[in-house]
């Protein structure tokens, strides 16, 4: 099933007495989910995620704008008829239930034509139950599961009446890491095999880049880019982008172009052909440094770590904005920890630059 958002805009009321501004938590989204595919909706706490799920599960109002599924417009439909699955942070399971009852419990209302039976029920119940891995756990009570168990069973309780939209909200935060990254690798699956339109909602963009076929990058309310994983990666358009993705970060520098050449701290360290004259951020990947005796960029070695395949040099710069650059390199480089200087240059295409004022991105021939 297709997802249509159109100028989607939800405001909410003060809720400060002295200042009357409005909160605008969703501001003008435009943007299809096509059928089938998992979005990441990705963003710092209080940018609008919840809000935006909210309004496609129906349980919130716009203030304006569209919501279509498929060629349904299905902005004024309440949630219970728009045929979505829910699943929040907390599983929200009904203590009392069983597993299996759990399950079967979106089912117990269904009413006429749709009505089953109690075996079809069970049946249903084991089928999904089977499909999220947790059919030897049928008739044990919620408090007799560990958190990834739990979740589980609130996605099979999601998929039982095999939803048009599976809306997922922030659904691995209550997990301690090795469940995190267990469970999303399920969630992937499970969408894979029943190829139902997924919105999974995070505000940690290591599990929106590996889960998603495509991402939305929302700050303040405001969608700042959307596409797929590596290419907001690659290609952000913004400061914010460019930094909000990737771990390690993105190693950000005050720089200035001049006559077609990037400068930081008065040294000229890239040819950015095309860029016009003025004051820039310089952001530089970990991966686009490469260690270089003759290189132009010299930063102050603190460190460094090696992990297998890879060396990470850490180091620090007067004209850096973070306060500790990595630059990851391959292992069968040599550095000279007894120096106290180390020297890079730079992958053109592992470095974006952007304009100081607007922070918006500004293109270079590459
Ligand atoms: P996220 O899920 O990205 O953390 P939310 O969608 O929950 O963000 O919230 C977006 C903004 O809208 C925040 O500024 C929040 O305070 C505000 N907001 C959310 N719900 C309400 C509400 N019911 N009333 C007033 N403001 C709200
Ligand atoms: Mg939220």
């Amino acid at each position: 099933m297709k997802v249509e958002l159109k100028n989607l805009t939800k405001k909410f009321p003060s809720r400060n007495k002295k200042e009357r501004a409005e909160v605008i938590a969703v501001n003008d989204f435009t943007f299809e989910i096509p059928d089938g595919t998992l979005i990441g909706l990705l963003g710092p706490s209080g940018c609008g995620k919840s809000t935006t799920l909210n309004l496609i599960s129906g349980l919130l109002k716009p203030t304006s704008g569209k919501i279509f599924f498929g060629e349904d417009d299905v902005t004024d439909l309440p949630p219970e008829n728009r045929g979505v699955g829910l699943v929040f942070q907390n599983y929200a399971l009904y203590p009392h239930l069983t597993v299996k009852q759990n399950i079967t419990f979106p089912l117990e209302n269904l009413r006429g034509k749709d009505k089953m039976t109690k075996k079809e029920m069970a049946d249903k119940a084991l089928e999904i139950a089977k499909l999220v891995q947790i059919d030897t756990l049928m008739d044990r009570k919620p408090s007799e599961l560990s958190g990834g168990q739990q979740q589980r069973v609130a996605i099979a309780r999601a998929l039982v009446k095999m939803p048009r939209v599976l809306l997922l909200d922030e659904p691995l935060s209550n997990l301690d890491a090795r469940l995190r990254l267990q469970t999303r690798e399920e969630i992937k699956r499970i969408q894979r095999e029943t190829k139902i339109t997924t919105v999974f909602v995070t505000h940690d963009q290591d599990e929106a880049m590996s889960i998603s076929d495509m991402i939305v990058v929302m700050k303040d309310g405001i969608m700042q880019q959307l596409g797929k994983p590596q290419e907001v990666y690659d290609d952000p358009v913004n400061l914010f982008v460019a930094k909000f993705l990737g771990t390690p970060p993105i190693s950000v520098f005050h720089g200035t172009v001049k006559a077609g050449q990037l400068y930081i701290g008065g040294t000229a360290v890239l040819a950015v052909p095309g860029a016009p004259d003025g004051e820039v951020y310089a952001g530089v990947r970990p991966e686009g440094f490469v260690l270089d005796e003759n290189g132009p960029l010299s930063c102050n070695l603190t460190g460094v770590e090696v992990m297998g395949r890879d060396i990470t040099i850490v180091s620090t710069h007067p004209d850096c904005t973070n306060t500790e650059i990595r630059a990851i390199i391959s292992a069968e480089n040599k550095v000279d920890t007894s120096s106290s200087a180390v020297r890079f240059s730079l992958k053109p295409f592992k470095v974006h630059i952007f304009d100081k004022t607007t922070e918006e991105r500004i293109r270079f021939a590459l």
